[in-house]
């Protein structure tokens, strides 16, 4: 009976391990089950209670709230000038060195900007690819001191040097009334000179003639054009372009936004490798420089 008794202890024994073995089992099965259950149910009951809440998603989305109340007021401010519409205008005063040169940005041609130019200044024969050309965002004093935000564009070559020296026009508050792009007039020329508007890209030929101008091509600029008319003859009469320019045409007079060898515009083009139409010998083109 000793050998008897010793058999019902020793299977005692093993069913006790063994229920002990199944209930730690199943005790860990449950809890991967509430776990896995958690991540696809965030309001699982078990899951709240088994496995805390995601804390990454919770902790990066305050991370943006602190990014968020982190812009300070004049930052945000920035943040308002870099998408205002051209022509804005703009509180010099609150703008520091680095606000400005923010301010002075080169990008591609975006598709929001293509959709102004497409069948205006970017005509349906237009032969430079738009890769090759960028859309310039400036600051420019407009004679009548105010500050205003000018916008371009030009050949993707030439588009440093411009921002360039239109940041050394803007620091020496050279006045430029107006600079939007030329599709704000439908591309009509006549139309945006007649504003004395300042522009740049336009394909389209020489004023009377079948030449395409460097306008085409993004290397050209008109500045102040209103009283920097482009005088030339035509059917053997002389015509001043704009029509509205023709008292400026007389170039010894003294008057606001004149373009001549002494004017600070003239410096700075020609320094940098640009010719001026007010030194041309057929036409006269007081407004127009051009890369070479
Ligand atoms: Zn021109």
């Amino acid at each position: 009976m000793k050998s008897n008794q010793f058999i019902t202890q020793l299977f005692a024994l093993i069913f006790a391990v063994l229920l002990f073995v199944v209930i730690i089992k199943n005790y860990n099965v449950l809890g991967t089950y509430y776990k896995n259950s958690g991540k696809n149910v965030s309001s699982d009951d078990h899951y709240q209670l088994d496995v805390p809440k995601n804390t990454t998603v919770k902790s990066e989305s305050k991370k943006n709230k602190k990014k968020e109340k982190k812009l300070t007021k004049h930052e945000k401010l920035i943040l308002s000038y870099q998408k205002a519409d051209a022509y804005s205008i703009v509180d010099a005063n609150s703008l520091s060195k680095k606000d400005i040169q923010k301010l002075f940005t080169i990008s591609k041609i975006s598709d929001d900007t293509f959709k102004r130019m497409k069948g205006k200044s970017y005509k349906d024969n237009c032969t430079i690819p738009k890769s090759n050309l960028r859309y310039i965002r400036l600051l420019h004093n407009d004679g009548h001191n105010n500050t205003r935000i000018g916008e371009l564009v030009v050949n993707k070559s030439i588009a440093k040097t411009i921002r360039t020296i239109f940041l050394d026009l803007y620091e020496h508050q050279y006045p430029i009334e107006k600079m939007v792009l030329v599709d704000e007039y439908n591309a009509d020329d006549n139309a945006s000179m007649a504003d004395n508007n300042s522009s740049s890209f336009n394909y389209r030929v020489v004023e009377g003639s079948n030449k395409l101008s460097k306008h085409s091509l993004g290397l050209a600029i008109d500045i102040n054009p209103k009283y920097n008319p482009y005088i030339h003859t035509l059917n053997g009469k002389t015509v001043c372009s704009p029509e509205n320019g023709a008292e400026y045409a007389d170039r010894t007079k003294s008057f606001d936004y004149k373009i001549d060898e002494k004017d600070y515009s003239y410096q700075l083009f020609t320094k940098y490798g640009f010719t001026w139409g007010g030194n041309w010998n057929s036409v006269k083109d007081y407004q127009h420089y051009e890369h070479n």
